[in-house]
């Protein structure tokens, strides 16, 4: 969690007051400070690049802003794509296809042809799709998605690499699908493993790295040579005070380490997308309500789990201050709510806060990672705005919708309207 300074106990954000902000652009919305994106990439890159070749694949699902795309996009970023809207969506932001692996999950043969038709590398997530996709087209470089048992994340329902998990080659399936694969004619040029997201430790990434480190060797001998490993994502950020942050360059020395000291392949992939991307935004919400439910205090805001799910879904610890009390004395314990009709609609429990009152900001931290990207229309309520901030000056990335555009793609039939 990043400390913030304020002026006359107003928060500022990338050099403007939270409170301008807001009043600017209406709330909820989400803010994106532009230089502490570039900082973030710059920093893991480095971490990795001054040991050996390397290619941060931005793992776009995260938060896919067609602004922060193009950021990344000139800080030389590669792109870690989940579906075909994905792909697209990075091409439309200047990824050229040679830039962007698209790793599947459940992939339809729709969606292979559409991937490969565009020339992006496929890293190939199970026996079902190397085959399937044999039938849509061969001689193409792919790699393969291996789970190696090793799990690590910040909830149950994003660990993606223990035994068992519905992502991924079963390691004891791995040399034999690599010996498909050539069989039937592609060219295997990398191996991939991703752990899960949001883990805070390096041993997970260490063990996980030593896999497909035994694997690229047994590759070898059978004559195979890899040219890349890569090692996914799921590099995890603090997001309570004081929290202890994961030493990126710890990890990528390590890693980076064993890689050269253990094989002969000298190319390096990471998918990180919290990681980039998650402090580089906070949500603003305003406070419209505040009630005593029999002596538990609400704050009740305009941002509900329609806007930002991870504390409902995952029951995910965001913090929060009030923008324009920042720093003042705290009065009593609130739990922040908002406008979605379900009891488990919370931004925050049981936080101490200087007496909110109606219109005040409220500053939701570290909600730049599946934050606005998994956001929805639910209690049809439309996506909210989209702001960049860089030294001190906001830019709209992103209009709110209108409610109308929410009846564009549904029909009434005919025989129903009288
Ligand atoms: C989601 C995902 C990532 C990124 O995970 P983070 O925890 O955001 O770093 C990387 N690779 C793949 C294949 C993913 O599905």
């Amino acid at each position: 969690m990043r400390d913030y300074d304020s002026r006359d106990n107003v928060m500022m954000f990338g050099g403007m007051p939270v409170t301008k902000i807001a009043d600017e652009f209406g709330t909820p919305v989400y803010v994106t400070d532009e230089k502490r994106l570039r900082e973030n990439y710059r920093k893991v890159y480095g971490a990795f690049a001054k040991h050996m070749d390397t290619k941060v694949h931005y793992a776009c699902k995260a938060n896919s802003n067609l602004a922060i795309l193009k950021i990344l996009e000139s800080e030389g970023s590669g792109i870690d794509a989940v579906s075909i809207g994905e792909v697209m969506t990075c091409m439309k932001a200047g990824f050229t296809p040679d830039r962007i692996m698209y790793t599947g999950v459940n992939v339809s043969n729709e969606e292979l042809k559409a991937v490969t038709d565009l020339g992006v590398m496929i890293n190939i997530d199970s026996v079902s799709e190397l085959e399937r996709l044999a039938k849509i087209r061969r001689s193409l470089p792919v790699s393969f998605r291996i789970t190696t048992g090793v799990g690590s994340g910040h909830s149950d329902k994003v660990v993606t690499g223990a035994k068992g998990v519905k992502f991924g080659i079963p390691l004891r399936d791995a040399i034999g699908t690599y010996l498909r694969a050539k069989e039937l004619g592609f060219d295997p040029k990398g191996i991939h493993v991703h752990i899960g997201s949001g883990g805070q430790s390096v041993e997970p990434f260490m063990e996980a790295t030593e896999i497909l480190i035994q694997l690229t060797n047994q590759l070898k001998d059978r004559g195979t040579d890899l040219e890349f490993i890569d090692i996914g994502g799921g590099i995890g950020v603090p997001y309570r005070p004081n929290e202890p942050e994961m030493d990126v360059d710890e990890l990528g020395r390590n890693i980076t380490e064993i890689i050269l000291e253990e094989t002969d392949v000298r190319k390096i992939i990471l998918e990180p997308g919290r990681y980039i991307v998650c402090d580089t935004t906070v949500l603003l919400t305003r406070c419209v309500d505040v009630k005593d439910a029999d002596g538990k205090k609400y704050v009740g805001v305009d941002a509900g789990f329609n806007t930002l799910v991870r504390p409902a879904m995952y029951g995910s610890y965001h913090h929060v201050a009030i923008g324009n009390k920042f720093g003042k004395a705290c009065t009593a314990k609130y739990d922040v709510a908002g406008p979605i009709c379900e009891t488990g609609d919370h931004l925050a429990r049981d936080r101490v806060l200087p007496n909110p009152e109606e219109g005040d900001i409220v500053v939701v931290y570290d909600a730049g990672a599946y934050g606005f990207s998994m956001s929805s229309n639910y209690n049809s309520r439309p996506l909210c705005r989209e702001v960049l901030v860089n030294e001190g000056k906001a830019e709209l990335i992103r209009d709110s919708e209108r409610i109308e555009e929410q009846w564009r793609h549904q029909r009434i039939p005919e025989r129903l309207i009288r």
